[in-house]
């Protein structure tokens, strides 16, 4: 964390001449639980994770809005006045967006002041632990202290949902900034995506000297958009066709009701659903009467419903998850929206040597490419760091 610091101090000096007014950060995220139920109005479990992106900022007299990044090789510059969706694209559209998504809660684009940021990051890009969320809350929270917004974290989530949402252009649920926004050390974010309530609730895996091992595939879920696309379009059909205004108004009680109305694709697709919004609650009890060795069944229990009825895993996150299982993990799942990305597997830290290991070897011997596997830990959520 000292590092990118100085690294984001350093940058910000070299590129702009002088020193940064702050520093302000924010974590990528896991989804521990809780699978495809954000756009059905159901439950996700997320954490905020120990990966954090850091921006350094400075107001400037005028109305020009800088910024850059060590992720990319360019500083894209723009009036505040001029900020608006259709002129925003590529990775500038992540904190610009933010900027333009706050003139919607009080921030007047044509009277604040401008200013200079640079963008450090330990969140990998792509992995599917939201490094555009992070991005998009340390980019809120520095712009809400320096403009004096005043604005609370749930309304800075939906400002950096609104800016992915419009800005960026991807039709993405407000977990990824809930989490980052709102997490806290060794605590997970139990979110309802209908009423956007959120608890935090507390993972106890320090004291229970368990970990969480991501297994990122590096397979990129990029190639998947269709998939989540028809995913999302049979959740609506089943909905419909049950005659609910979203599969979150389902119990496991109307699935044999489900059964007979619904073809068998769309019936498994329901399926899914209302069991995971089940799961992410028996999770959250669990975790608050038994403890987290308590919710290693719900994380197999999820990877089996992800494979066999909402069919987005791969042979790669099956492999991961089945792996982790015979070498000691206490639960695994894929995680993410499907179709690529990582397994997440909790374990008791002893074991965790022997399951890389194991992981690298089963990889290897299938064919298929290396994965990079990191241990991540529950983390305080964005905050300003100087
Ligand atoms: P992820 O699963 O990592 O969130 P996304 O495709 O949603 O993947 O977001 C990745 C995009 O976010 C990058 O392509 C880039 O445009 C932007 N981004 C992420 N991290 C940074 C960074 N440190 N600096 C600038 N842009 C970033
Ligand atoms: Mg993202």
């Amino acid at each position: 964390m000292n590092d990118i610091r100085d690294d984001v101090r350093r940058g910000f000096v070299a590129l702009y001449g002088y020193e940064p007014s702050g520093l302000w950060s924010a974590p990528g995220r896991v989804n521990l639980i809780g699978e495809h139920t954000d756009y059905n109005g159901g439950f996700v479990l997320p954490f905020a994770i120990n990966r954090r992106t850091v921006v350094a900022l400075a107001l400037r007299d005028d109305r020009l809005a800088r910024v850059a990044s060590s992720f990319a090789d360019e500083v894209v510059e723009v009036e505040l006045s001029e900020l608006a969706p259709e002129n925003l694209d590529g990775w500038s559209a992540y904190p610009l967006g933010v900027a333009w998504a706050l003139s919607e809660h009080g921030a007047d684009l044509s009277a604040v002041s401008g200013f200079d940021m640079f963008i450090e990051s330990s969140v990998p890009v792509g992995a599917g632990l939201s490094s555009s969320a992070a991005v998009e809350s340390a980019t809120a929270i520095a712009l809400n202290d320096v403009w004096r917004l005043r604005l609370d974290r749930p309304v800075l989530a939906a400002v950096g949902q609104r800016a992915e949402n419009t800005a960026v252009g991807a039709p993405t649920g407000i977990m990824d900034q809930s989490a980052s926004l709102l997490g806290k050390q060794d605590s997970a974010v139990f979110l309802d995506c209908r009423s956007l309530e959120s608890q935090v609730i507390d993972l106890g895996f320090e004291e229970a000297g368990l970990a969480i091992l991501i297994i990122d595939t590096r397979i990129s879920h990029d190639h998947a958009t269709g998939g989540y696309a028809e995913r999302r379009a049979s959740c609506e059909l089943g909905a419909r066709m049950l005659g609910v205004g979203s599969l979150r108004d389902l119990s496991v009680d109307d699935l044999p009701r489900a059964r007979e109305t619904l073809d068998d694709v769309t019936f498994r697709r329901v399926r899914h659903v209302v069991t995971e919004n089940q799961r992410v609650l028996d999770a959250v009890g669990e975790l608050r009467e038994g403890g987290p060795a308590g919710i290693g069944d719900l994380l197999d229990a999820s990877h089996r419903s992800m494979r066999d009825d909402f069919e987005i895993s791969t042979r790669e996150l099956d492999l991961a998850v089945e792996t982790a299982v015979l070498n000691g993990a206490i639960g695994a799942r894929m995680t993410g929206g499907g179709f690529g990305g990582s397994a997440l597997a909790l374990i008791r830290r002893e074991d965790l040597s022997r399951l890389q290991v194991a992981i690298d070897g089963a990889f290897a011997e299938h064919g298929f490419g290396q994965p990079d596997t990191f241990v991540v830990t529950a983390a305080q959520g964005a905050s300003r760091e100087s």
